[in-house]
């Protein structure tokens, strides 16, 4: 993938189309700004280094955008209030993606250590919904769009119209919402809010990265996965089964992959958060420790 300019915004494409633990970054030229590190670290670094980076912004607090941050701990932190303090801890991390069981607790601390360069990291600055901010050559608005995460931002710059969706990203794995704090409707009202917000460009964190041209298809498309997955989990509920027999039946991720402590809480994830959706909506019932379609 290629480096792209759009007026004084760069998209800077990450290692293997932005796929995870990788994701595509974008730099702010003139104010030097850097959004989501976590792409290529020899590039990041040479960008610091020969244009500089004066700030770095993140869109949410997931691993797969920070990874790089360690190359910026002298420059100043920025991201949504309610994202900071999963940044400041790997305990809070940790909790604010539910993850209780020990082994899958020790797997998770040596991956953020050794792979995403976790260090505990304060916020200088917070950014929140509404806010315009003037950055010389460009001005750029800050809209909140929880339902990935409670605090995810995208960002608006006026001038060229170039919209940067972060994880919002389009792609036909669909959404992300299997966090503690995440949530399936906030995701839906805010794909839609940000399908009205107008736009010539759209800039993603993976996999195609930049659309200039959006088919509506492609929004509706991407929501469409929600109602899939909740319908097959629905399907499957025909006969009761147990959490594990739902993380077994592998809807998301469609076959076992691995590493298993990543994919299999990942796939009980989401489907946990299908699953509080139906039983509170009074389509599955829950009999001891097994659920079936009421
Ligand atoms: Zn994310």
């Amino acid at each position: 993938m290629q480096e792209r300019s759009f007026g004084p915004i760069r998209f800077i494409p990450g290692p293997n189309r932005g796929k995870y633990p990788y994701c595509h970054s974008v730099y702010i030229e003139g104010a030097g700004i850097l959004i989501d590190p976590a792409g290529d670290r020899e590039r990041l670094k040479r960008l610091r280094d020969e244009e500089g980076v004066n700030a770095v912004w993140l869109s949410h607090w997931h691993e797969d955008h920070f990874m790089h941050l360690d190359l910026f701990d002298d420059r100043p932190l920025a991201i949504h209030p309610a994202d900071a303090p999963m940044l400041t801890d790997m305990d809070v991390f940790l909790d604010a993606y539910d993850i209780d069981d020990p082994d899958t607790r020790r797997y998770w601390q040596s991956v953020l250590t050794e792979t995403f360069h976790f260090r505990p990291r304060q916020a200088d600055r917070f950014l929140e919904d509404g806010q315009i901010i003037d950055l010389g050559d460009v001005q750029v608005e800050v809209l909140h769009t929880p339902g990935h995460t409670p605090g995810h931002l995208a960002f608006r710059f006026i001038e060229p119209e170039v919209l940067f969706l972060g994880d919002y990203d389009l792609t036909a794995f669909g959404p992300w919402y299997g966090d503690r704090d995440s949530s399936i409707a906030q995701t839906v009202a805010t794909v839609r809010r940000l399908q009205a917000t107008p736009a010539r460009c759209l800039l993603t964190c993976h996999e195609t990265g930049v659309f200039e041209a959006t088919p509506v298809n492609t929004w509706d498309a991407y929501l469409a996965v929600i109602d899939q997955r909740r319908q097959a989990l629905l399907d499957l509920l025909a006969a009761p089964c147990s959490m594990e027999d739902i993380v077994n039946a592998w809807i998301v991720y469609r076959k076992p992959r691995e590493p298993l402590e990543f994919y299999a809480h990942a796939e009980k994830a989401l489907m946990g958060k299908h699953l509080e959706e139906l039983v509170d909506s009074g389509k599955v019932l829950r009999v001891g420790n097994r659920y079936r379609r009421a």
